[in-house]
């Protein structure tokens, strides 16, 4: 077999064989027996010597061809390798980064928390401030500071929890003089005390609400819980008329309801207030003609409202001749009940996620 046919052989099985290698490694074994020290083209090389004067430079070209095809090859098959074997690596290895992460489902603010807010955010925008006062009030302070009369029923341990036992005596001077007050412990029946208690430590002007949680021995039905979330505002300036208080309670009425919703306000009673009056706004279900959810009237009683009574203010030592103001109580339950059309109040503090996780 003449040298060119050789080398012939060796190029075309050579770069057959390359095509065919899978591994680096069973490469670089092809490449030692084809171009390495003792490969089969090298020794074809080396021989040169043993040639004739004529073969020799047709030998010598055609060699060299077929060195530099199989090295262009061995290095293109080299790259293609690699980059496959980096590739099955990744993929073998555990940590993959293509992989979404666990989501964590993230919570928000209670329903009742959000209504809350947006009070606070509607009259903070007013100029108005959020106080805070004692769950644990004196009876003083939730009652009698505010008109309560001494027999007034919402004083019965049937609708007030007492921490300290009210049918225990006490002696006379003691209910009667604010100072002497030592005992009558109680849960407060409504955020009205922070009202007082505002009133006592702040000259007016007075712009306050005052968010927080009540508490009543009510048993837990669709209406009625015995604990419940209270807002309640009060303004003390001169010179403040039932017609501010119209103006700023149907400012919050369709903030909180939409521009849609009408009000209406009815005569009513409550010792801290007077004239007193209940509020109602226009039923969204029906639109005011009247419907199941608002029991065919129309309308949605939301909040109890008044002027303070000149009492009151006496209590708190702020001159009434010179000084009015109003007061308005609602409770947050409700509104979302009314916002949502919530058929019971329980479903609030149940921590039934499917409920909550609608608002
Ligand atoms: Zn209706």
């Amino acid at each position: 077999m003449s040298a060119i046919e050789n080398l012939e052989i060796i190029e075309k099985k050579t770069l057959d064989a390359i095509s065919k290698k899978a591994t680096l490694e069973e490469l670089d074994q092809l490449r030692i027996t084809v171009v390495g020290k003792k490969g089969s083209l090298t020794q074809i090389l080396r021989s040169m010597g043993t040639l004739s004067a004529e073969e020799r430079p047709l030998v010598g070209k055609r060699a060299n061809e077929v060195r530099e095809k199989i090295e262009a090859a061995l290095l293109t098959k080299k790259e293609e390798l690699a980059a496959k074997e980096l590739s099955e690596r990744i993929e073998a290895s555990a940590l993959d980064i293509s992989l979404p992460g666990r989501s964590r489902p993230q919570g928000h603010a209670h329903v009742i928390s959000q209504i809350v807010k947006e009070v606070e955010e509607i009259f903070i925008g007013l100029g108005y401030t959020v106080e805070d006062g004692p769950y644990v009030e004196t009876e003083y302070y939730n009652f009698t500071s505010l008109n309560a009369p001494k027999d007034h029923p919402s004083r019965s341990p049937r609708d007030t929890f007492y921490v300290v036992d009210p049918t225990v005596a006490h002696p006379k001077e003691e209910i009667d003089t604010r100072k002497n007050i030592i005992s009558d412990v109680l849960l407060r029946t409504q955020t009205s005390p922070v009202q007082m208690r505002t009133m006592e430590k702040q000259c007016p002007p007075i712009y306050m609400i005052s968010p927080g949680l009540v508490f009543r021995p009510d048993t837990p039905d669709a209406n009625h819980l015995p604990q419940f979330t209270q807002i309640e505002g009060l303004v003390i300036d001169k010179g403040i008329t039932f017609g501010d208080l119209r103006g700023t309670l149907d400012h919050m009425t369709r903030a909180l309801f939409g521009n849609d919703r009408r009000t209406r306000y009815r005569p009513h009673f409550f010792p801290f207030t007077e004239p007193s009056c209940e509020i109602d706004v226009s039923c969204g279900v029906c639109g005011g003609k009247g419907c199941r959810f608002c029991n065919h009237a129309g309308w949605l009683e939301i909040l109890g409202a008044g002027l303070v009574d000149p009492n009151v203010l006496q209590n708190a030592g702020i001159d009434p001749n010179v000084y009015s103001g109003f007061a308005f109580g609602m409770g947050a339950e409700r509104i979302a009940a009314l916002r949502y059309n919530l058929p019971d109040l329980r479903l609030l503090t149940t921590g039934d996620m499917r409920f909550l996780e609608q608002f």
